[in-house]
C-alpha cells in the first residue's frame, strides 16, 4: 500500500501552522492515489503535539522520541529521518520548504539516492506512472515549471502558505512509536549558543500593513506601524510588512518582506501602501482575503489585484486613517 509521509515540525512542542498545510496537501494527494497518509514527529516530550495532530485526517503518526532530538541538530535529524525512511518506505515523502526542511531536504536526497524537489507550491499525481508532478517557481518567480523526480521515496519541500491549512475531523489514527539507534556521535556540528532575536511572524497575521519604496523614507514606517499598533488594540493581530527594496534600503529587517524570496502570507485584510504590484511581491500576497492598495499611479499593477483602490499620497489616508482610530479609543 503507498504511503505518503510527512514531517511534523513543532516550536515549543507545539505543532507549526505549515505541518497542518502539510496534511492539506498530503489528503489531497491521497484521495488520487490512495494508500495512507501519515506523520513523522520527532523529539521530546510531545504529548500535546501528538494531541494536536490527532484531529486531522492522519491514518497513522510515527513518533520518535528521544532526549538526544529535544532540539533541533541537523546530523542528529538527517540520520533519524533516514532510518525511518528507510525503515517505513513512504512512497512520498514532504516537509515544509522552512529551515528545517531546507537543511535536511537535500542530505536525505544525496543519502537515500533519490531526487528532491524544493519550495514547491503545487502537487498531484500523474494517473499514467503514478508519480507525483510537482509544480515550483523558477526565474524569479516569472515562470513555473512542471518537474518529476526519479527514485524513492519522492522527496518534495512545500512552500509555506500555498495550502490551506487542513480542517480538524475525527479519523481514527495510530500511533506507533519509532525505536531508532541514535547516538550523539553523529553530531559533526554543534549549537554552542543561539541568539534569539524576536521574529516578525507574518505568516500569523490577521492584516498586514505593508509598504513598499513609495514610502519614502524609514522614519515614515512610523505610521504604518502606529495604524497596526491601533488594530492590535482591538485584539486583531497586526502586523507591518513591506516589500524588498524597503528591505535593501535597510528601513525594516529582512523579516517583513513578503513576496517570492520573502514570506508568503494569505492574511484577512492586506493594505499596500505604496507598493507597485512586481510580480514577485504578488505571488507573496496575492491569496490575501481582502486586498486594498494605496497608491499615487492609477496605473500600478496592486490596483489589478486590490479590492478596494485609493489613489492617493498614502501619508494623506494613513494620517485619516489613525485620527479616525485614535477617535474610536
Ligand atoms: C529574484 C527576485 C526576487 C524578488 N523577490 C521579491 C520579494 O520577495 N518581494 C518583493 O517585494 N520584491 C521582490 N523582488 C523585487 C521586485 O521585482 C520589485 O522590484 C519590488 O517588489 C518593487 O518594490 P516596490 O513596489 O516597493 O517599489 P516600486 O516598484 O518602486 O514601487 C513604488 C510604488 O510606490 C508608489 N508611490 C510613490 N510615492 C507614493 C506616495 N506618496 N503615496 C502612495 N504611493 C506612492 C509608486 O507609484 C509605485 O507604484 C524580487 C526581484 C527579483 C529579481
Amino acid at each position: 500500500m503507498d504511503e505518503i509521509l510527512i514531517l511534523a515540525e513543532t516550536k515549543e512542542t507545539q505543532i507549526e501552522k505549515s505541518t497542518h498545510e502539510l496534511i492539506q496537501a498530503g489528503r489531497e494527494l491521497k484521495s488520487a492515489l490512495g494508500g495512507i497518509l501519515s506523520c513523522l514527529l520527532l523529539g521530546e516530550g510531545m504529548d500535546g503535539a501528538v494531541k494536536d495532530l490527532e484531529q486531522y485526517p492522519l491514518d497513522r503518526i510515527y513518533l520518535l522520541e528521544n532526549p538526544l532530538l529535544k532540539d533541533f541538530s541537523p546530523d542528529l535529524w538527517v540520520s533519524s529521518l533516514e532510518q525511518a525512511v528507510r525503515n517505513l518506505k513512504p512512497k512520498v515523502f514532504i516537509m515544509a520548504h522552512s529551515p528545517t526542511g531546507r537543511e535536511v531536504g537535500p542530505r536525505l536526497s544525496a543519502r537515500l539516492k533519490s531526487t528532491l524537489t524544493t519550495d514547491c507550491i503545487g502537487l498531484r499525481l500523474d494517473p499514467e506512472d503514478r508519480r507525483i508532478v510537482r509544480v515550483k517557481p523558477i526565474y524569479g518567480g516569472n515562470a513555473v515549471a512542471v518537474l518529476k523526480g526519479k527514485g524513492n521515496p519522492e522527496l518534495i519541500t512545500l512552500r509555506k502558505n500555498v495550502y490551506s491549512p487542513a480542517a480538524p475531523e475525527g479519523t481514527k489514527t495510530e500511533i506507533i512509536k519509532l525505536q531508532l539507534a541514535l547516538s550523539d556521535q553523529v553530531v559533526k556540528v554543534k549549537a554552542l549558543r543561539t541568539i534569539f532575536r524576536e521574529q516578525v511572524e507574518l505568516d500569523k497575521a490577521e492584516v498586514i500593513i505593508s509598504g513598499g519604496r513609495g514610502i519614502g523614507a524609514k522614519e515614515d514606517f512610523q505610521l504604518l506601524e502606529r495604524l497596526a499598533e491601533l488594530i492590535n488594540q482591538r485584539g486583531i493581530k497586526a502586523l507591518v510588512g513591506c516589500s524588498r527594496p524597503v528591505v535593501d534600503k535597510g528601513w525594516l529587517s529582512s523579516d517583513h518582506q513578503v513576496g517570492l524570496t520573502g514570506t508568503m502570507v494569505a492574511p484577512g485584510l492586506y493594505v499596500a501602501v505604496g507598493i507597485s504590484g512586481a510580480i514577485q511581491h504578488l505571488v507573496g500576497m496575492v491569496r490575501s482575503k481582502k486586498i486594498v492598495a494605496i497608491n499615487t499611479d492609477p496605473n500600478c499593477n496592486m490596483f489589478k489585484v486590490a479590492d478596494y483602490g485609493v489613489i492617493e499620497d498614502y501619508k494623506e489616508i494613513l494620517h485619516h486613517l489613525i485620527s479616525k482610530l485614535e477617535g474610536l479609543s
